[in-house]
């Protein structure tokens, strides 16, 4: 069985306690491998390390730094097979998807903010002949990157690429439920030469190594993805620090179909939204809205085609919907089934565990689920399920729709379904979402701000808006005569 390590000062570590946590293959419901149960020692360790590295890191030159970043990019390209099949064994997502977006988009996070470093420019504000004011912006520090398991690789990359390109050096906790790309990439970042101490990869719990690092005084910026209430408990940490924050948190998204859709392409992207990553993706859509006049016609096809999904084995080509990241996450998702039947949600399809034979039997599979009946207020359809379940909701007015999609405490995405421009405008304009997606979904463009409001979060991630973050703001001011 493999045993994972921590990677400090350029270096795999086992963990000082000696002691390790069982990781499991959730397609088979199985421990495959051990990782480190680090513990406080060793985020001491991994702040030296990158405390006494940020002095040099911070003034290599930009591309010096840069040509790091894209040779860690090119080398996550050249091992596409090798990191796609392990982010698919740890986290039970179908193959395929690992291989079309969760590392190509990591290789990427890494080649955007490599170049995007050496376009990074800073202002200057002129006094006419009395000063001028430059500002400079110099990297904050140590960072402390912390990331959840959804996309595991994608989402640790997603900050740690423009932390590192921004000067900082970076103490990072993957999760302890999908550990086994960003151990991978620490392989990586060796072989591409990384000097020691600039990343540091610490595994473990996160009430222990992530408190850790949160409330280390030598990590004055943390970056967190994960749950509303883990960032909730780490901002009371690290708030009273004053320490710099950007939290990207859960999110209950709603997809609002208007009658006046491209409806073949709505319904090819609304499985999508609803089911990719056996809808634990933070941007999926769970509540669904649709217009009455369509509803029915919507209601069979939605169904339908739901029906057809192949539930199966992460490895195999002709799955869609994998298993979910654990036992415990399973049945949290099938409690919020039960409560749905018990506010009165009537199950269309779906709705249990799914079995699959042979050695995957004990695999943590669920039908992809279709509910409708509920109210907009009820707890179904207030609460971040983060599974493939999904309701379906019908309305008869844009002023109805409205007030139901922004009726919960989340503020993260939101999809639009129309032709109708003007309204699609106004519709985006009045959602209070940090993102709107208007006839598509999970389109990105790396340089956009990417974030939630209320529930969802604080800051933005993405672009300049990431290096602004990972940089401190200086103004020189200088007299001119
Ligand atoms: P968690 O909040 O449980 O965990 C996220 C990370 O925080 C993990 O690495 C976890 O470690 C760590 N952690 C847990 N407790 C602490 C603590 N006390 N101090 C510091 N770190 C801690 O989230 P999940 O991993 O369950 O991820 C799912 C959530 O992430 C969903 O709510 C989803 O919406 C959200 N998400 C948001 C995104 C966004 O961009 N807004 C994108 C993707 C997901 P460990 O796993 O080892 O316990």
């Amino acid at each position: 069985m493999q045993t994972l390590k921590n990677y400090i000062n350029g270096e795999l570590l086992e963990p000082v306690s000696k002691q390790y946590l069982d990781n499991y293959d959730p397609s088979r419901g199985k421990v495959y491998s051990l990782i480190p149960n680090s513990d406080e020692r060793d985020v001491e360790l991994a702040v030296k390390a990158a405390h006494e590295a940020f002095p040099a890191w911070s003034v290599t030159p930009k591309d010096v730094r840069s040509q790091y970043l894209l040779k860690i990019a090119s080398l996550i390209e050249q091992n596409l097979d090798k990191l796609a099949r392990a982010e698919s064994l740890d986290n039970g997502k179908p193959l395929h998807l690992a291989k079309t977006v969760d590392i190509p988009r990591a290789a990427a996070n890494f080649h955007f903010y490599g170049t995007g470093i050496l376009h990074y420019a800073a202002h200057a504000h002129s006094m006419e002949d009395t000063a001028i004011n430059y500002t400079l912006r110099q990297p904050v520090g140590v960072a402390g990157c912390i990331s959840p398991w959804n996309l595991p690789l994608y989402l640790f990359s997603w900050k740690i690429a423009p932390a590192l390109a921004a000067g900082c050096t970076v103490v990072a906790k993957p999760s302890e439920v999908t550990p086994m790309t960003a151990y991978l990439l620490s392989e990586i970042c060796i072989e591409a030469g990384l000097p020691k101490g600039v990343l540091n990869i610490v595994h473990g719990l996160g009430p222990k190594v992530g408190n850790a690092i949160v409330s280390n005084t030598k990590v004055p910026v943390i970056s967190f993805t994960g749950g509303t209430k883990t960032g909730a408990h780490i901002a009371s940490i690290a708030a009273p620090m004053f320490k710099k924050m950007s939290l990207e948190l859960g999110g209950k998204n709603p997809n609002i179909i208007f009658a006046d859709c491209d409806y073949q392409k709505m319904l090819s992207t609304t499985m999508l939204s609803s089911f990719a990553n056996q809808g634990q993706i933070c941007l999926c859509g769970s509540r669904i809205f649709v217009e009455r006049s369509i509803y029915d016609t919507f209601k069979a096809d939605f169904v339908e085609k739901t029906k057809k999904l192949v539930i199966g084995a992460p490895l195999d080509d002709k799955t869609k919907i994998g298993a979910v990241v654990s036992e415990s996450h399973m049945e949290k998702i099938l409690s919020y089934v039960e409560l749905a039947k018990q506010e009165g949600g009537i199950v269309l399809c779906g709705g249990k565990r799914a079995k699959v034979d042979g050695e995957f039997a004990n695999g943590y599979y669920i039908e992809p689920t279709i509910i409708e009946g509920l109210p907009y207020s009820c707890r179904t359809n207030q609460e971040e399920i983060f599974g493939p379940v999904v309701t379906i909701t019908p309305f008869d007015t844009e002023e109805e729709v409205m007030t139901y999609a922004n009726s919960t405490i989340y503020g993260l995405a939101s999809t639009v379904w129309t032709q109708d421009i003007t309204k699609a405008n106004r519709v985006a304009m009045n959602l209070h979402t940090g993102i709107v997606w208007v006839n598509c979904w999970l389109l990105r463009d790396l340089r956009t701000p990417f974030g939630g409001v209320k529930s969802s979060g604080v800051g933005r991630e993405g672009g300049f808006e990431a290096l602004d973050f990972f940089t401190e703001p200086k103004n020189v001011c200088v007299k001119l005569k």
